[in-house]
């Protein structure tokens, strides 16, 4: 019998097979196996409250960590998730001594005096730093065997308040962006309906740079935008049927203007061989359209940028279509590549505006690897150039070529 709670817990025990155990233990059973239940029920008698066995059972059921204390503040039964956030427990010593949280410790207190439920948030450094929530509940049991206890159920808010501080630094950044070049734009117009009224040669300097600071400002919210409808889309697999060397044609074709401008050469090798993925074109397009403009305007004093598309295989074995972009400009510092996609991220911030760059660019590659399944892999040796490849897993069956 106390195999079978053994084997419960490893496959991630129901509830019901959990009370059963309960009931068992309860009733007296022989319950030798090694559940924390049983494990409990082992120690000194002396220590334990009398129904340790019986709650131990039903709180380690629960998908957080749980304490249950009796009236005088003991522990009387925790769940394995609960030493995680409180190491030091001992079933029957005073909760005070494992739970040194003073916000926590007044919750108990005032569950324990009001009868009400209490809701706490704090926050430990130790063994990591995060955030908690607790929600201490007096719990009256009926009739007088058992006495009142009170139940700590803790939840983990670390990821949430990352999340909202993700979006607090990103409105903060976008704010930024945007306030940088609108200043820019007031200024030249005040200047322009003030002193420089009547200078022509001045008014036609400032209209270009407000041109310019126009254009960042357009550019800056349609790459928001796109990043933000690509992560709305982000659960839906793309499902049309791509083939790759036309758009890596298309991307080479709408930049050759800039690369002339900058006196670089692009060179492009594509397997002969058909490489068709799943996709939406468009974001492909834009995907590596921002990868070979990165080239030309980070790695121009390379003068080359090659392109190829090759077949690879993913780290599982499962082919992919390789789009590689390398370019032999001066190179990316290896402290910047774990960086590079997060948003707003820049190696040089003044060198990333004077280009007309958003910080977005690579924010989007990789949202949209990440939608069609594929992903993003940078290798750089600084004054050595940089290259960036987009791995798409290839797509499987005989797919009629639409491209
Ligand atoms: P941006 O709009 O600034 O170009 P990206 O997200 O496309 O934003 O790129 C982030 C930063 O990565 C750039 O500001 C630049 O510092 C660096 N970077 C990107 N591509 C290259 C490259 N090919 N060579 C050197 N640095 C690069």
């Amino acid at each position: 019998m106390a195999g079978d709670a053994a084997e419960d817990d490893r496959a991630g025990a129901s509830f019901a097979a959990r009370l059963a155990h309960a009931w068992r233990v309860l009733s007296g059973a022989n319950t030798n196996g090694n559940s924390t239940a049983v494990s409990a029920a082992a120690r000194p008698a002396a220590q334990l409250h009398p129904q340790t066995a019986l709650i131990e059972a039903l709180i380690d059921s629960l998908h957080e960590a749980a304490i249950v204390l009796d009236r005088e503040g003991r522990v009387v039964a925790f769940n394995d998730d609960a030493v995680s956030i409180a190491p030091a427990l001992r079933h029957g010593e005073p909760a005070l001594i494992s739970l040194r949280t003073p916000e926590l410790v007044e919750a108990i207190r005032r569950a324990g005096k009001r009868r009400e439920p209490q809701r706490v948030e704090f926050f430990e450094r130790v063994p990591t730093d995060r955030w908690l929530e607790a929600f201490v509940t007096p719990v009256e049991p009926p009739g007088e065997r058992v006495g009142d206890l009170v139940l700590l159920t803790f939840n983990d808010l670390t990821p949430l308040r990352r999340v909202e501080e993700m979006r607090a630094d990103f409105i903060a950044n976008a704010s930024h962006e945007l306030r940088t070049p609108l200043a820019a734009l007031l200024g030249f117009i005040e200047t322009l309906q003030g002193p420089a009224k009547n200078d022509v040669a001045a008014r036609e300097k400032f209209l270009g740079i407000m041109q310019a600071q126009a254009t960042r400002m357009a550019r800056l919210i349609d790459d928001l935008l796109s990043l933000s409808r690509i992560e709305l889309n982000a659960h839906l697999q793309p499902g049309t049927p791509v083939e790759l060397a036309p758009i890596v044609r298309q991307v080479v074709d709408g930049l050759m203007t800039l690369a002339r401008d900058r006196g670089v050469d692009i060179n492009v090798a594509a397997s002969p061989e058909s490489l068709v993925v799943l996709a939406d074109r468009d974001e492909l397009i834009r995907a590596l359209e921002n990868l070979v403009e990165n080239a030309l305007k980070y790695g121009a004093a390379g003068k080359r940028v090659d392109i190829t598309l090759a077949r690879g295989q993913t780290r599982a074995g499962a082919p992919e279509a390789r789009i590689t972009v390398r370019d032999f400009g001066p190179g990316i510092a290896p402290e910047h590549l774990p960086r590079l996609t997060e948003r707003f991220y820049r190696v040089d911030v003044s060198d990333s505006r004077a280009q007309g760059g958003t910080g977005l660019g690579l924010a989007l590659v990789k949202h949209v690897l990440n939608r069609h399944g594929g992903r993003l892999s940078i290798e750089s040796t600084l004054g050595a150039g940089a290259g960036f490849t987009m791995h798409l897993p290839l797509s499987s069956g005989d797919i009629p070529k639409t491209e």
